[in-house]
């Protein structure tokens, strides 16, 4: 079955195929490491998994490329403050971003990129647009990207530019102005800002030509899909074209998947206005890694979807419904045999769900295939009309499923385990949720650490979250004594 994709280059549906008839090769833009990422950012690299595993179930090889942008203003400047080399300050960052994406279970990319490895690649398009007429040096020793070079900016987000104005200039990223600026490809280091030595001078790179350098370094000079969220249009993509192609002249990517934000309360959950949740602050608020999951799948990518805790809620009981039913169907005791009304409303839902992801990846209406199914099934259960064969078929539906959703395989502890380790060494154990700290969970220096804030709070004269402290771990079986000694604890 071929995917439909919605192509944001030709405005339609369109199907998505590997031009060479081998791999599909993608480039998705991937974070930049200044700081954890929130769950919009996840949202994003979610919908790229989706499409990355509904490729693998129709049988369609990937070759995958996403960027890691360890160099920027935000991190030169955070690193300066800190007083440490930018590689340094990156690294935790970096690494949490990995664990983030294994706790919600989003498959690494075949290939990452850091953007630092990669920069003689850049300086070197840098040099082919300069020779090319697209790409000048100011006096202080930036370069640009000329806009007035290629016609056919715009093309992507079709932004009108007429009125554009030849030579001014921008040098941030990110701009939200509709009329379009040459933009920067080369920065030139200000005094005690980190710097490459280059041909091309001493500075570092823009975002921008990051992206174009990375892509054609691992996919070629023209590759099949370009992804990243519905931000990046523009300017970010419409740059990496404009770079891409003034040197290329080939089509710079064939099809453009754009991801629709997620909004806190109609606005863009977005790091500026503060209305975020990083992944690891709801699992410290006693939500699974599953739940997260599926809350941010099931919408398609094509709808902007509003985060709410009732949904979070709402995928925490799906996900409990479906994996009841997969034990109950694994653990079961069945008859011999085969019944032709259940067989046919496993095809149903198998066919429902690829329809659906292969039409745009529709994850709403992959679900609900699924969800009849558990309903059909657990009927004929109950009255003891679902035999041998139909557990098998149904459970290869349930495996098609997770193949793509993967929330029936429960492994969910771990991540939940990870965040309060992580907690514990960040000092927020404060925002952990009072169920979570149970026996199971609670490891002995989370307990000690919990113990210390008490007894500072004391000290503070809080005694209500002193009385908040030791009423929770005594709810979990701790009891703290107060001795002359100190202070101990230990579990009744
Ligand atoms: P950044 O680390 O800011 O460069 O962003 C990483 C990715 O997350 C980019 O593809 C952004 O487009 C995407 N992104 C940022 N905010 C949101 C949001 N609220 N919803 C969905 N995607 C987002
Ligand atoms: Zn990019």
């Amino acid at each position: 079955m071929p995917l439909r994709l919605f192509n944001t280059l030709s405005g339609q549906v369109d199907e998505l195929f590997a031009m060479d008839g081998k791999a599909l090769r993608m480039y998705a833009c991937g974070p930049t490491v200044y700081d954890y990422g929130h769950i919009g950012n996840f949202r994003t690299f979610l919908q790229i998994d989706i499409l990355r595993r509904t490729l693998a179930l129709l049988s369609i090889p990937v070759r995958h490329v996403m960027n890691i942008t360890d160099v920027d203003d935000k991190i030169i400047r955070n690193a300066a403050a800190a007083g440490i080399p930018i590689a340094q300050y990156t690294a935790p960052f970096e690494q949490a971003f990995l664990e983030d994406l294994e706790t919600l279970k989003v498959q690494r990319p075949e290939q990452l990129a850091r953007a630092t490895e990669h920069i003689p690649r850049m300086v070197e398009l840098i040099q082919k647009l300069a020779a090319a007429g697209a790409a000048y040096q100011t006096e202080e020793g930036s370069w640009y990207f000329r806009l007035a070079a290629f016609p056919d900016y715009g093309k992507l987000s079709k932004k009108d530019l007429s009125g554009m104005e030849d030579g001014a200039r921008v040098d941030v990223d990110e701009y939200e102005k509709d009329s379009a600026r040459d933009f920067a490809l080369w920065k030139a280091a200000k005094p005690g800002e980190t710097f490459w030595d280059t041909a091309i001078g001493r500075g570092r790179p823009g975002w921008h030509i990051e992206c174009s350098a990375m892509a054609m370094e691992y996919l070629g000079e023209s590759f099949d899909l370009h992804a990243g969220g519905e931000d990046l249009m523009f300017p970010h993509h419409e740059n990496e074209i404009a770079q891409s192609e003034s040197v290329t002249h080939k089509p710079f990517a064939r099809h453009w998947m754009h991801v629709r934000f997620l909004l806190v309360d109609g606005r863009k959950m977005s790091k500026s206005e503060g209305n975020f949740f990083t992944l690891r602050d709801l699992l410290l608020k006693g939500y699974k890694a599953s739940a997260i999951r599926l809350a941010l799948i099931s919408v398609p990518y094509r709808h902007q979807l509003n985060f709410t805790f009732d949904g979070l809620i709402e995928a925490t009981n799906a996900i409990e419904r479906l994996r009841t039913f997969h034990q109950r169907l694994v653990n079961g005791n069945f008859a011999a045999g085969s019944n032709p009304a259940l067989q046919d409303a496993a095809k149903a839902a198998q066919t429902g769900y690829l329809a659906a992801l292969s039409n745009d990846l529709n994850t709403a209406e992959a679900r609900a295939p699924i969800f009849d199914l558990v309903r059909a099934a657990n009927t004929a259960i109950d009255q003891q009309q679902l035999l041998v064969a139909d557990r098998d078929a149904i459970l290869a539906v349930l495996a098609s499923f997770d193949a793509v959703f993967d929330v029936i395989q429960d492994s969910d502890a771990e991540p939940t385990r990870r965040a309060l380790e992580w907690a514990e060494k960040a000092g927020r154990l404060a925002d952990v949720a009072p169920e979570l700290l149970s026996r199971e969970s609670l490891t002995g220096e989370t307990i000690d650490a919990l113990v210390a804030e008490r007894t500072l709070a004391k000290k503070q004269r809080n005694f209500a979250r002193a009385d908040q402290i030791r009423n929770e771990l005594a709810e979990k079986g701790i009891v703290i004594e107060d001795s002359k000694d100190g202070v101990r604890w230990k579990r009744k």
